[in-house]
Parts: C-alpha cells; sequence; structure tokens
C-alpha cells in the first residue's frame, strides 16, 4: 500500500499536469492590473500605497481630487512605476478628467477581476459560462459594514431579492455529476451575519441571536420554499462564536430541523477550529440532519494578529503558514472521517491542500460526487478547470455588488495574492516547483524560526543594539507590557463578569471607613452611593471626612513624609507592581462594581481597571529609570549629578468617569515618586475610592503613605487645597474647579514652605473632522462610538462633528441611522453602549442643554426609548449648530452631539481650534497631505487620524492637553513623573592639586541613601 504522502503527490501531479495544459498568469488580466501585482510583490511600500489608493478612488468624486490623491500617494516614490506616475500627474493638471478616467476604468477593470458582477442580471453572465463548464456557484452580496439596521435590513431585503432572481434565470439548470446532486443544490446563497445586525457584540450573543434570528428565519424559508442552499460566511473572530451558536440554533428549531441545505464555514487558521468542528459534528448528529462545512484557511490573517497584539490578546491564529496548513488537513481528515452527517466543502486554491482532501477521501473510500472544491471567483482558474477534469465538484464563490461597498473584499484579495506567504503566488508568480508545493507542510512547520531553541532567537531589544554598543533608545512606552483587555469574545469570560455582577450586588449597603495614618476611621455620618441605573439601590456606603479629619490626614501625610521620601524607589517601585498584581486578581470584581456605581458598560469598566494597572507599572518602571542620579556631563575634574527628590504631600482630587484609572494614575504617580498622599475620589464614585485604598493596603502601603478621604469637595477639598502643608495638587476634574485650584494654590499662605505644584487636567469640547474622502463605514463607526460611548462622559469624547459641505448629506443619512440604532439601556446587561448619566444633577443639568439646543439649533435626532427608571438621557443630535451657540461652546458631559456643517476644510481647522479647549480631536481622511495638515494644525493634546478620539492607552497616547484642558501634562506618559518631583543637581570639585580621577560614572546612587 502506499503511503498518503505519494498519494498526495501523485494527486497533486495530475492536477499540476493539466494546471500546465492551460498555462495563464496568477493575474490572468493583463495590463494595468497584472502591472500593479508585480510592483507591489517587488516593494512593499508601494503595495501599501496602492492598496491604500485604490481602496479611497470609488469614494473620490472629482477628477481633480482623484489626480491630487494619485499625486499624494506616489509622488515621492522611486520604483520603475513612479516615472509614469509623475508624468500621468503632470498630463493630469492640465486635463484632470482623462487622467481619472484612465484609473477609475482600470481600478474597476482590477475589481472587475473578483468581483462577478453588479447585481443579478450582470452575474448571471458569469454563472451561466462557469455553468457550461461545469462550475457550480454561490452568491455572496458585498458590503460587510452596517452601521444601523435600517442597512441590515437593506442587506437582508437584498439576500431575499437575490434569490428571487437566481431561482428564476436558473430554472432547469442540474449540478454537473449527476450523482448525489440532492446534497449540493444549484443554489447556493453565501450570508455575511454580521451585515444582519449593526449592534452585535461579542460579550453578548444572547442580544445578538435575538436580533439575527428573525432577520434570518425569512430568508431560510424562502431559500427552503426555492430549493436553495444557504452558507453561513465566517467573518473576524469577534464574530465566530455568535456566528456558529446562531447556526446551531436557528437550524436547531422545529422548523429548520430536518433541512439539510445549510452549511458553515471553519477557519483553519484559528487554533480552537478543530474544537468548534467536533462540537459542530456532535450537534449535527444529535440534531440528525446532514448538514455542510466550509473549510478554508481563513481570510483575515493580518486583522487579527493586529487586533490581538494591540490589545493584548492571545492571538486566535497560527502564527506560521504552514501551521494553519497542517490544521487544514487534519480537520479535512475529520470532516471526511464524519462523512456520514457532514458535507465537505474545501474551499483553498492550495494545490497541496486540495490534493491532500483528495487522497484522504480516496483512503476513506468516500466517492468523489460527495464533497465538493470551492474557489474564488477570479482566482485561480486553471486549477478549476483541472479538477473539473478529474471528475470532481466544483463550486465558485461569486461577490455581487458594487465597487465601494465590495471595497474590503477587493484589498483582501489583493493581499492574498500577493502575500508573501500565499500557495499562488509560489506557484504562478514565482514558479516554485511542483515537488517543493506539495510538501508536508509538518516538515516546514518544523524548520521554522519559532521552532528554533529560544537561545538562538535574538529578541527584538538585541536586533535593536548596533554593533558600535551604542545603544539606540527604544520608545518610552516600550519599558512595559500593557495589561490585555478582557476579551469579552469567549463564554468563560463572559461568565465571570455575570458572577461577579451577582457577587457584587451581594455586597450592595455595605459601609467602608476613611483611612487616615493607617488607621480605619469612622464619623458619625455615611454617604451613600447609588446606582444609577437604578437610583434605589445603594451601592455602598463611605464614612464622610470633615475638617478633623482632613487636618488629620495631613498631620499623618507630613509625618509619614519623612520615612517614605528616602525609601528606596524600587520599593517604591515594588509597592506599585503589588496593587497592579491585586488589581489584575480582582479584575472582574472591580469592573462589575464600576458598572453598578457609575453605569459603565462591561468593555468601558475593564479598560478602566486595565488603565489603573497600566498606570502601576509603567509608572514603576519609569521611576526605575529617572530615579537615579546622572552624570549631567563628561568634564575633567568635576562630577554633577541631577536626581529627584519628591515634593511632599499630595492631594489628589479624582473624577468619578474613570474612578479607578484616573484616580490610581494619580495616586501612583505621587506614591512612586516619594511623596505622601491624601486621596479623594469623587462624590459618586466613592467606594471604587475605598477599593483602591484597600488595594494599596493589602499591597503593604506604609500607614501615612496614602490617607483615604471621603467628603465633599466643597468642604474638605477647598480647605486641603488651601492647606499650607499640602505642597502638590493633582487634580482631573471639571474646569470649573480646576481653575478655582489653579489659583487658589497661587497664593502663599503664612508657615508655606513650598511653591505649591498643580497638576490640572480638566475638560474638552473635543471635535471630529470628517474630510471629504474619509472612509464613512469607519468614521460614522468611529465618531458614534467617541461621541456616545461612556454617555458621552468621557473627557476625550467627541462634542463637535464637523462635516464639509460635500459630504454633508452622505453622512447625516448615515450617522442619524446609527444612531437610531444604538442600544440604551442598563449597563449590567453586556452589550449596552449607553447606559445612564451619572446623577440628578447630571441628567438635569444635560437636559437643560438639549433645551438650549432646541433653542438655538435643530433636533436632528433624539433617541425615543429609554429605561424609565434611572438617569437614562437619550442620544441626541443636534443639526445646524454654528461654532459660536452655547451647544458649540460649553463642555456638556452628555450624549450630545452638536454638527457643524462647514464650506471646506480651511473653515474645518479654525472651527476644530475655535474653542477655549484643547484636549482631544479626532480627523478622518484618505488623503496624505490632509492627514498631514491636520497633524501640524489641530489645536489638541492628542490628537487621533481615523480612529476614535477616545481610549487612550497608557504609555501609548500620553493623555492630556492644554488651553483650558489642563497645564500640558501627560498622564501615561514619559515626563508625566516629572511633575510630581523637585530636580536637584549635586556639582563636586573631584581634582585634587590637579589630580582628578579618569573614569567618572554615569549614575551614583550613594546619596541617594547615605551610611549615616
Ligand atoms: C470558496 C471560498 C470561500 C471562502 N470563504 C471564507 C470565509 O467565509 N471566511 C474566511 O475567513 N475566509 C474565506 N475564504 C478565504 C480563504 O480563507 C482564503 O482564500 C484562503 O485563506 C486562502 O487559502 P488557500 O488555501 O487558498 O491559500 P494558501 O496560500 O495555502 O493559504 C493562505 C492562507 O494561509 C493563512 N496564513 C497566511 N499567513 C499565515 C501565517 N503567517 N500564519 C498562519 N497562517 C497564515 C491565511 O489564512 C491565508 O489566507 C474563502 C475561500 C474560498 C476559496
Amino acid at each position: 500500500m502506499r503511503s498518503l504522502q505519494s498519494e498526495i503527490e501523485q494527486h497533486g501531479a495530475r492536477i499540476f499536469e493539466l494546471v500546465d495544459q492551460h498555462p495563464e498568469s496568477l493575474f490572468s488580466k493583463a495590463g494595468f492590473y497584472q502591472r500593479m501585482m508585480a510592483l507591489s510583490m517587488r516593494d512593499e511600500q508601494f503595495k501599501v500605497q496602492m492598496f491604500r489608493f485604490v481602496d479611497v478612488l470609488p469614494s473620490l468624486r472629482k477628477s481633480g481630487d482623484i489626480v491630487q490623491h494619485l499625486e499624494e500617494y506616489f509622488a515621492g516614490m522611486h520604483n520603475g512605476f513612479a516615472p509614469a506616475i509623475q508624468s500621468g500627474v503632470r498630463v493630469a493638471r492640465f486635463v484632470p478628467w482623462i487622467s481619472a478616467f484612465i484609473l477609475r476604468r482600470n481600478v474597476s477593470g482590477m475589481a472587475r477581476q473578483f468581483i462577478a458582477g453588479k447585481n443579478c442580471a450582470d452575474v448571471m453572465k458569469t454563472l451561466r459560462k462557469r455553468h457550461a463548464e461545469k462550475i457550480g456557484f454561490t452568491v455572496d452580496l458585498l458590503g460587510e459594514a452596517v452601521l444601523s439596521e435600517k442597512e441590515a435590513d437593506e442587506y437582508a431585503a437584498r439576500c431575499l431579492d437575490l434569490l428571487e432572481c437566481l431561482v428564476r434565470e436558473t430554472q432547469g439548470w442540474t449540478g454537473p455529476l449527476g450523482k448525489d446532486s440532492e446534497l449540493f443544490p444549484v443554489l447556493n446563497l453565501s450570508v455575511k451575519i454580521s451585515a444582519l445586525y449593526s449592534q452585535m457584540n461579542p460579550a453578548d450573543p444572547t442580544d445578538a441571536i435575538a436580533h439575527l434570528a428573525p432577520k434570518l428565519r425569512p430568508i431560510l424559508r424562502r431559500a427552503r420554499e426555492l430549493g436553495a442552499f444557504i452558507n453561513f460566511d465566517m467573518e473576524s473572530y469577534a464574530h465566530k462564536n455568535i456566528t456558529l451558536k446562531l447556526f446551531k440554533t436557528t437550524f436547531g428549531e422545529g422548523e429548520f430541523k430536518d433541512w439539510p441545505d445549510a452549511g458553515i464555514v471553519i477557519q483553519a487558521y484559528l487554533r480552537d477550529a478543530e474544537a468548534d468542528l467536533r462540537n459542530l459534528i456532535n450537534w449535527g448528529r444529535a440534531r440528525g440532519t446532514r448538514f455542510t462545512v466550509r473549510l478554508v484557511k481563513g481570510a483575515y490573517w493580518d486583522y487579527e494578529t493586529i487586533k490581538s497584539r494591540q490589545n493584548g490578546w492571545n492571538c486566535p491564529v497560527y502564527f506560521q503558514k504552514p501551521e494553519s496548513d497542517v490544521n487544514f488537513e487534519a480537520l479535512s481528515r475529520v470532516l471526511l472521517e464524519n462523512e456520514s452527517i457532514v458535507t465537505a466543502a474545501f474551499g483553498s486554491h492550495n494545490v497541496r491542500s486540495i490534493a491532500h482532501a483528495q487522497a484522504r477521501a480516496d483512503e476513506l473510500g468516500i466517492d468523489r460526487s460527495r464533497f465538493e472544491f470551492q474557489l474564488l471567483y477570479g482566482m485561480a482558474g486553471p486549477i478549476k478547470r483541472a479538477l473539473v477534469e478529474m471528475g470532481y465538484r466544483v463550486r465558485e464563490y461569486c461577490p455581487v455588488g458594487q465597487l465601494l461597498p465590495g471595497m474590503s473584499y477587493l484589498v483582501r484579495r489583493l493581499l492574498e495574492n500577493t502575500s508573501n506567504e500565499g500557495f499562488l503566488r509560489a506557484k504562478f508568480s514565482e514558479n516554485v516547483s511542483a515537488a517543493e508545493l506539495l510538501r508536508d507542510p509538518k516538515e516546514l512547520v518544523r524548520q521554522n524560526r519559532a521552532n528554533l531553541p529560544e537561545a538562538t532567537i535574538p529578541t527584538i531589544a538585541e536586533d535593536r543594539h548596533p554593533k558600535n554598543g551604542a545603544s539606540i533608545e527604544s520608545p518610552p512606552g516600550d519599558i512595559y507590557e500593557n495589561s490585555p483587555l478582557v476579551n469579552f469574545v469567549y463564554q468563560e469570560t463572559q461568565e465571570k463578569m455575570r458572577t461577579a455582577l451577582r457577587e457584587a450586588r451581594n455586597r450592595f449597603g455595605e459601609k467602608y471607613p476613611l483611612v487616615i495614618g493607617g488607621e480605619k476611621v469612622w464619623t458619625d455620618k455615611l454617604t451613600p452611593s447609588v446606582n444609577p441605573s437604578a437610583p434605589k439601590e445603594i451601592v455602598g456606603y463611605v464614612a464622610e471626612a470633615g475638617i478633623p479629619e482632613a487636618e488629620r490626614a495631613v498631620k499623618a501625610a507630613r509625618a509619614a513624609f519623612d520615612k517614605w521620601s528616602r525609601t528606596p524607589f524600587e520599593e517604591r517601585a515594588c509597592l506599585l507592581e503589588g496593587a497592579a498584581a491585586i488589581m489584575d486578581r480582582r479584575r472582574y470584581e472591580l469592573s462589575a462594581l464600576e458598572v453598578f456605581e457609575v453605569g459603565k458598560p462591561w468593555a468601558e469598566a475593564d479598560g478602566d481597571i486595565r488603565e489603573a494597572i497600566d498606570f502601576c507599572r509603567f509608572y514603576a518602571e519609569r521611576m526605575r529609570q529617572i530615579g537615579r542620579p546622572r552624570l549631567t556631563q563628561h568634564v575633567p575634574g568635576e562630577e554633577s549629578y541631577q536626581h529627584y527628590w519628591p515634593r511632599g504631600v499630595a492631594l489628589v482630587i479624582a473624577p468619578w468617569n474613570f474612578p479607578i484609572a484616573i484616580l490610581c494614575g494619580m495616586v501612583s504617580a505621587a506614591l512612586v515618586t516619594g511623596n505622601t498622599v491624601i486621596m479623594k475620589p469623587s462624590e459618586q464614585s466613592i467606594v471604587c475610592g475605598a477599593m483602591l485604598m484597600q488595594i494599596f493596603e493589602e499591597a503593604g502601603v506604609p500607614p501615612g503613605v496614602l490617607n483615604f478621604l471621603s467628603g465633599r469637595g466643597s468642604v474638605i477639598g477647598a480647605h486641603l487645597v488651601d492647606h499650607k502643608d499640602v505642597d502638590l495638587i493633582a487634580f482631573t476634574g471639571s474646569r470649573e474647579v480646576g481653575l478655582r485650584i489653579w489659583e487658589s494654590a497661587g497664593i502663599t499662605r503664612p508657615g508655606q514652605r513650598e511653591l505649591k505644584h498643580v497638576i490640572c487636567e480638566m475638560g474638552g469640547k473635543n471635535p471630529v473632522i470628517i474630510d471629504s474622502d474619509a472612509d464613512l463605514d469607519e468614521a460614522i463607526v468611529d465618531s458614534i462610538y467617541s461621541a456616545f460611548g461612556y454617555q458621552g462622559q468621557k473627557c476625550s469624547a467627541l462634542s463637535r462633528l464637523i462635516l464639509l459641505e460635500e459630504n454633508y448629506d452622505r453622512v447625516m443619512e448615515r450617522l442619524l441611522s446609527a444612531a437610531g440604532s444604538l442600544r440604551v439601556g442598563n449597563p449590567e446587561e453586556p452589550g449596552m453602549m449607553v447606559g445612564p448619566v451619572i446623577d440628578e444633577a447630571a441628567y438635569k443639568r444635560i437636559q437643560e442643554y438639549i433645551e438650549i439646543g432646541k433653542s438655538e439649533a435643530t433636533l436632528a435626532y433624539q433617541a425615543k426609548e429609554v429605561p424609565p427608571e434611572g438617569y437614562f438621557i437619550p442620544p441626541t443630535i443636534f443639526s445646524g449648530v454654528k461654532p459660536n451657540m452655547r451647544i458649540a461652546r460649553e463642555e456638556i458631559f452628555g450624549p450630545v452631539l452638536s454638527v457643524i456643517k462647514v464650506r471646506d476644510l480651511d473653515e474645518a481647522f479654525e472651527v476644530a481650534n475655535g474653542t477655549d479647549y484643547a484636549l482631544t480631536a479626532g480627523f478622518f481622511s484618505r488623503s496624505p497631505a490632509d492627514i498631514d495638515r491636520a497633524k501640524a494644525e489641530i489645536e489638541a493634546g492628542n490628537v487621533y487620524i481615523n480612529r476614535s478620539c477616545t481610549g487612550a492607552v497608557v504609555g501609548r497616547h500620553p493623555f492630556g492637553g492644554f488651553k483650558m484642558s489642563g497645564g500640558g501634562t501627560k498622564a501615561g506618559g514619559a515626563d508625566y513623573l516629572l511633575q510630581f518631583l523637585l530636580p536637584r543637581v549635586v556639582t563636586e570639585n573631584v581634582t585634587r592639586h590637579g589630580l582628578a580621577p579618569e573614569e567618572t560614572p554615569e549614575y551614583r546612587d550613594e546619596f541617594l541613601w547615605p551610611q549615616r
């Protein structure tokens, strides 16, 4: 008996033989497309620019814009294409419409390579041709990103229309093989689940299914009546579990339980693919009806790796290409071994993967009429023909739709075709030998770098060191690793959060003391903290401090200062890291508390705890970097060392909107730099404050070094700000209070030793500009999130959306329906985007602003339904807003968005910069020149391009603004700790009678801790 490998080689050799009989380049469309692809494979920079240009082109309306983008993308390039572009641009300046026309035609041609038709009638031309070639079809409607329920409904309606049209047009068609055709209906529709519900949230599968199933049922019902097959495509990992669950739920329902014409995709590049597949097979057996699995490797590899690296998640995909190939083969085997219940569809262009499936089917005695190969339209034509000739069933995946919604599909295909790792490039562009292409991928995995013993692989840090020994400084944020966000895509994490919420609820009403000088202090007054979603619920009570407790706290902090200031910074850094570890351990508990105490949706609450952990770890590392006395300059005979002393007693006054992160950030910075601290949480988030105190106590903060005072800002806050023994005030909060602190701190009181230093972060009136060429799918989703995420109560939230006349109507239409689809409700439910505002005062104030808005501008949208109980404000959008109106100038701190229409970009920048604030700003554009301009001109401490303007990450986005937004300090940045320190330089003349030591050490640690 021959080995499986030799069988695979035989099948593979036959495919290649047939492929070579009809030679065709990978890029069968000659000319522009072929040249673009060839250049992309040679030149990575060109590839990036080319894909970006292709991406923006369909959205450009004017010829002049096309020419301008062409120049911006390619002008600086030095490759074979550059002279053509440059002369093209020269011509274009005179006759822009000609160049624009040619470019559009060429890019449309490129898209037509992969998009089978604009609509049903158009695609039928292709399908008929393929039918004659014995190739079947599955059609897919382009348009993956739906921003609103209106768009989702449109997608569902288009699916139904397409079914009706295709059934008419394909009447009388039969399967190509005669046998077993009942397993493979002619009419096959691939559906993208995310296009059916705009608010799909991985944390909330129940809600997703409750919305998706009713939209799907009519499609399934009609498909069944028409004898069509429905396949669920698989998209990014975030949607995977919901897609699987939806499949099992709907096809488990009585109406569809005995319907075999349903299929789903399994992606072999996922590490958990085998578990999912086996689970599906078990489900199928219990259901008792056949179903189909299309096995693919997966189309989102780059996206998944980038996304998981950004969020610190375990990457769901394999890192090595051959690992995906090996898994594809393992899963092929599982599928074929379970042929009695599942029909296999192998979706691959890789001859090795295909030949393996063929050989495995032979080995298991499965007739070739009982499974099929599926390949994409526009790719690997010769392989399709070869498979047909060999008597296999072949189906082509045919995307249908317009170029604009098809852009992300097109870019995925271009990426795949030019990927270094791809089979098609290896075979058809680089002419790799058949023997090499048919090798067992297992052998390639073993040879890979990642499997070498660790010691032989240079680390990134080592790679960065040049040979001469001088080190290139790495970016400050690279000194530590951010804590990963909790990924609520997993059932396990969802369960943990639910349990934490139940437990937090059980602790409602608990009482917490003040902590002064290490002692728990109770007063005769308790402050209640209410749940803004249900104000009758008391989350907890904290003892209320008055002036006597404030005085006691100052004394305790003063008394502890001497020792703490001399405690080695390493010990202080370890305290922070200990606190971070405790927060990590209690992560779900703390997040749950925030859901109840300040109304944060799950992911926002988790983000807050993550930020607190990051502050501790980042500041600990920064302190290690700046803590040692460092030589200022080499000079013979003299040594000068700069180092830092803490300022003294720090008063930390924090807001409620990031109730643990901001409090912890300011406290940890003050502590690690050697100051002693009085921490005063916001009156609305006192239980969070009490928790942070517990955490630092457990981490071992010495008595008096950190003191916890909860009480009224107007009483103890004001008293402490004015106190002669408070040396430093770290404040984050409203402009009104911030300015008062700033002023008051300027007064020197009798007995005061230091000039008070104020670190002051205040509000914003943050603008986002959407340029005329912006990707609206992205710009609208991110703007909605920036404006309404956490009810618009982030200081970074978007409150002024600036739209150009040119695309105003297009943006508004989608923006308003996207806002209309938002989920508003109690954030205890996982998928809520908009919860309650913090308290009754905020509720009233925001309502007043809404009234002002109604009198000043036009109410363009306001949600109708919000829960009757709790401080819920409906998301509200005003249009016709002018820059001088109050709603365009004053901070509202709620889910209220003002839209300002402007003539052009000049006016847009003027409006963006025209307020008292300068905190965050956003700019959406695909014009490199406009992006550069935004980077240079927008007045904001944090300028975000093509992403939301909220969600700063410690170390990555040092956060804080200027003008009336703050004093220019950057929380989570390299310089932040310096705010808490006094620099000091010690200079010693080390010359004695003209003799000086030859060597001067870079650091002198001795005088930090002198031998007494
Ligand atoms: C009919 C059909 C339907 C499809 N439907 C879907 C779908 O619903 N969902 C979906 O996600 N994809 C789908 N795809 C796309 C498919 O995933 C890609 O076309 C496929 O991954 C290319 O694989 P290949 O076997 O043809 O080529 P190969 O060149 O052998 O494999 C390329 C693939 O390997 C993987 N890969 C690349 N680099 C690495 C690496 N460093 N480490 C690990 N793995 C790596 C990636 O998945 C990449 O796409 C479909 C494909 C076809 C043909």
